[in-house]
């Protein structure tokens, strides 16, 4: 029963000597609890904060213990009356072969109306993330202008096939060709920007967007987020989802002082956790798998194979290897 601790925590960017796998029993499920099979895991740039010894809004994880994040996991024995032998589970579970659980915090998935991963992803927190930011921060109107950082990933992604849904000019800035096609083909953006290879993201974004941005969704914060907010419009919702591109760093970095944009704008900038949003998961997953179902929306994945591969995906998220959601398969 392999299981994944916290060896050390990271100084900037992690690397797979944080990681330890260590091979544990199997153990069996007692009265109240289920045995679970570990079937696809999450890994998400927020478990980065998770590594730091730093009090947030989730506490850190304790060295040598297991990592833990999103798990959709299938029920080998149970002995609690709401579960049975063979149902799926979705819920935050340790990266564990085989684990036991009291069946706090899972939710039934059902294989039969979408697949497994998608619930990690577009009808898990990814969706509800895009769906609820956008939305209840960002409210989108039919014409108006919508950039999204971060735009090829698992949270970008659905936050730009929205934005088309409600009528918005979408803009998306992302860190490779590939994927600045797959924007513009497959999610039908009407324009991506590889902001690696682009020397002046603020006139990029100036000549994509003509008329201003009146909504960023922002994924990754830092220098990217700076030439977008050059270009905002009077009353721009700026919906703060993310801040990939500062999680490694080991100063605070400087940038312009945002005061004098937030304010000769009249705009408004708003950082979220999708858990504040608590109460409205359940109409917005009926939204979302409603999408889902009549082909509005498409999901995206990259699957990586194996559950020894469970840090290295993690890591690549933080080099831009994933388009759309990145997820572990372990199991069938
Ligand atoms: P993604 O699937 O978007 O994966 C991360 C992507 O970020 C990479 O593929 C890469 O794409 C990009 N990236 C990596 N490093 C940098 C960098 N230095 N500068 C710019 N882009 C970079 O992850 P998610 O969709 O799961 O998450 C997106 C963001 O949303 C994250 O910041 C995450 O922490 C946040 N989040 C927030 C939640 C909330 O409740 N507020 C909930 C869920 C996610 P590329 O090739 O384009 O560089």
């Amino acid at each position: 029963n392999k299981t994944i601790l916290l060896h050390n925590r990271p100084q900037g960017k992690p690397t797979l000597e944080n990681f330890k796998t260590v091979d544990e029993e199997v153990p069996t499920a007692e009265e109240g609890e289920l045995l679970l099979k570990t079937v696809y895991v999450s890994v998400d740039p927020y478990l980065r904060g998770r590594m730091n010894d730093a009090k947030s809004y989730i506490p850190p994880f304790e060295l040598n213990k297991p990592i833990q994040s999103g798990i959709i996991a299938e029920v080998l024995d149970s002995h609690l009356p709401d579960f049975k032998k063979g149902d799926f589970v979705s819920g935050m579970l340790a990266w564990k072969e085989f684990q036991t659980s009291t069946g706090k915090g899972l939710n039934k998935v059902d294989p039969t109306l979408a697949k497994l991963s998608s619930y990690l992803g577009i009808l898990g927190m990814t969706g509800l993330t895009a769906y609820l930011g956008l939305t209840e921060i960002g409210k989108p109107k039919e014409g108006e202008t919508l950039v999204v950082s971060g735009a090829a990933g698992a949270v970008g992604t659905v936050v730009g096939q929205i934005g088309k849904l409600l009528g918005c000019k979408v803009v998306g800035i992302t860190g490779n060709d590939e994927k600045v096609k797959l924007l513009t083909s497959t999610f039908h953006f009407d324009h991506a920007i590889n902001y690696k290879t682009t020397p002046d993201m603020k006139e990029a974004i100036k000549s994509t967007c003509p008329d201003g941005v009146d909504v960023y969704f922002d994924n990754v914060g830092g220098e990217i987020s700076d030439a977008v907010l050059t270009n905002i419009n009077k009353f721009a919702r700026l919906p703060v989802c993310g801040a990939i591109s500062l999680y490694n760093k080991t100063e605070v970095p400087m940038g312009p002082r945002l005061q004098p944009i937030l304010l000769t704008k009249s705009a408004t900038m708003r950082g979220f956790i999708i858990g504040d949003f608590a109460s409205k998961f359940p109409s917005a997953t009926r939204q979302l798998a409603a999408w889902l179902k009549d082909g509005k929306l498409q999901s995206s994945e990259t699957i990586v194979e194996g559950f020894d591969n469970i840090p290295q995906a993690f890591l690549d998220l933080f080099e831009g290897k994933n388009k759309g959601k990145m997820v572990v398969k372990v199991g069938e």
